[in-house]
């Protein structure tokens, strides 16, 4: 929890500043012909920007308000949230999720932060389009399990323990958040997360999470 603080708290003041000096960047790019110098700030402050951005979702923790939900409608918004970027990329949803209401205990933006970064990094590893596949059922032990799978590039046996490393990242301009995020967001919920994956042929990702009691 004190890391919790600690990096929304930093990245909060980061990015106030930035977000001046990078007004003054964007005008003097108008002005100037040292484009060249101005282009490798812009992309540099668009990185800082992107980090502190990946680190301010995690929501300050006073703000935090749990409610009881059924999870169905969650997958539902955050699956038509990303429907323009998914056909753009010729991706189809594939989904399947039980008729009847299953509810847990959460943070609803935080909860729909896990999905859209799970959801991000399906859509990024599958530069050719094809299908991702999301699931909602329950689980025997009291839990539902939300299961996500691609027909990207996979990730090696060997790099799997890495997710969720802070900064792990394979992406040119990648963060390495994304994942972290959603493993801390997970924890604050008594839920676990499981990959599985092949390289060349895709990744499957479960959440499992406590129902509501
Ligand atoms: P980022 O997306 O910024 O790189 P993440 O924490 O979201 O950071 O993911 C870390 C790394 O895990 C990615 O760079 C990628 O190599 C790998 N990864 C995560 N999800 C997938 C996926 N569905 N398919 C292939 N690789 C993945
Ligand atoms: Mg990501």
């Amino acid at each position: 929890m004190a890391l919790h603080w600690l990096t929304t708290g930093v990245a909060h003041e980061i990015r106030n500043p930035l977000t001046t000096i990078k007004g003054f960047v964007q005008l003097y790019n108008q002005e100037d012909n040292s484009v060249e110098y101005s282009e490798l700030l812009l992309n540099e402050l668009e990185r800082i920007e992107t980090i502190t951005s990946e680190l301010l979702s995690l929501g300050k923790p006073l703000a935090i308000k749990r409610s009881r939900l059924n999870i169905r409608e969650l997958i539902e918004n955050t699956v038509d949230l990303l429907s323009l970027q998914v056909s753009m990329n010729n991706i189809q949803f594939i989904l399947s999720v039980e008729d009847s209401p299953i509810f847990i205990t959460c943070e609803k933006n935080q909860l729909k932060q896990v999905f859209l970064n799970i959801i991000k990094n399906a859509i990024e590893a599958m530069n050719e389009g094809g299908e991702i596949h999301i699931s909602l059922r329950k689980s025997s032990d009291d839990a539902c399990i939300i299961s996500f799978k691609d027909m990207g590039c996979g990730i090696p046996e060997e790099l799997l323990p890495r997710l969720g490393e802070p900064f792990y990242t394979l992406k040119e301009k990648g963060t390495g958040l994304g994942l972290m995020i959603c493993h801390k967001i997970i924890k604050l919920h008594s839920g676990s997360i499981f990959y599985q994956s092949k390289v060349n042929e895709g990744t499957l990702v479960e959440i499992s999470i406590p129902l509501a009691i």
